[in-house]
């Protein structure tokens, strides 16, 4: 887990999955073309963490959480703690997606919380950034990103953390990021880790389907990819595996 493998394929199924389709999901993955290049990891949402937990760790697949709160335990009506995804068997959780910065308005000051949390108790964070398409356009997205990864100054470097680059206007969208601007942004984005005395794996995220993968992780900086849609069906999301698994040959 974590450095030891090239690339991480991760599937976020955000608001998505029943019990029994999600088991299927699981039935219908196939066999991992590359375990030492590539690893496999499934973020469902928290009502299947624990019903997931065993089948996808029988599949190879690490299981993630999609975001949680700060706090151990306690009077906080709705949320989820860092213990809790511990004891379902999780081993990242996402945090600073797009969608919980946008509709959740969770900011810089929060979001070092929840990363401290998830050190606290285990966890990798899974840290997503990522400009609008007004930043980009006004050629600022440097400055977002820096902003963005200002969060992670004063952490204890030795912790593990892997960084997801997603361009909010690819999420969702259909529309990807270029080769050129996905690599001049990766190279930045690990520049900047780079100051902050971090080195560690930087995903790639927006649209990534079974057509695009490979050229996508075939760019420089790319150490993986964060899915939405393309991960909700096994055969697409093992596509997008065995494409990274192509790049790692
Ligand atoms: C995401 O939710 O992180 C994402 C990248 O979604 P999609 O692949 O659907 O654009």
């Amino acid at each position: 887990m974590g450095d030891s493998t090239q690339f991480v394929i991760a599937g976020n199924w955000k608001m998505n999955g029943m019990l029994e389709e999600s088991l299927s999901f699981v039935d219908n993955l196939t066999e991992n073309p590359a375990p030492n290049a590539v690893e496999m990891a499934i973020m469902p949402p928290y009502t299947l963490l624990h019903s997931l937990s065993k089948p996808l760790a029988e599949k190879g697949v690490v299981l993630g959480a999609q975001s949680m709160y700060f706090e151990k335990s306690g009077a906080f009506t709705g949320s989820i703690s860092p213990l809790m995804l511990r004891d379902a068997g999780c081993h990242y959780v996402i945090l600073g997606h797009s969608e919980r910065r946008d509709i959740m308005h969770e900011g810089n000051a929060l979001l070092r919380k929840k990363l401290d949390a998830a050190w606290e108790n285990g966890l990798e964070p899974m840290f997503c950034i990522g400009e609008h398409l007004e930043e980009r356009e006004a050629g600022t997205t440097n400055e977002v990103l820096k902003n963005q990864l200002s969060v992670l100054a004063g952490t204890d470097v030795s912790l593990p953390l892997t960084v997801a680059y997603e361009p909010v206007w690819a999420i969702g969208t259909g529309k990807t990021a270029s080769p050129e601007q996905v690599s001049e942004t990766h190279a930045f984005v690990h520049q900047e880790l780079a100051r902050l005395g971090r080195k560690c794996r930087v995903l790639y995220g927006g649209s990534v389907n079974a057509g695009n993968a490979e050229s996508l992780m075939a760019c420089e900086g790319v150490d993986g990819a964060l899915v939405g849609g393309a991960s909700l069906k096994a055969d697409s999301f093992m596509e997008i595996v065995a494409a990274a698994a192509r790049v790692a040959a």
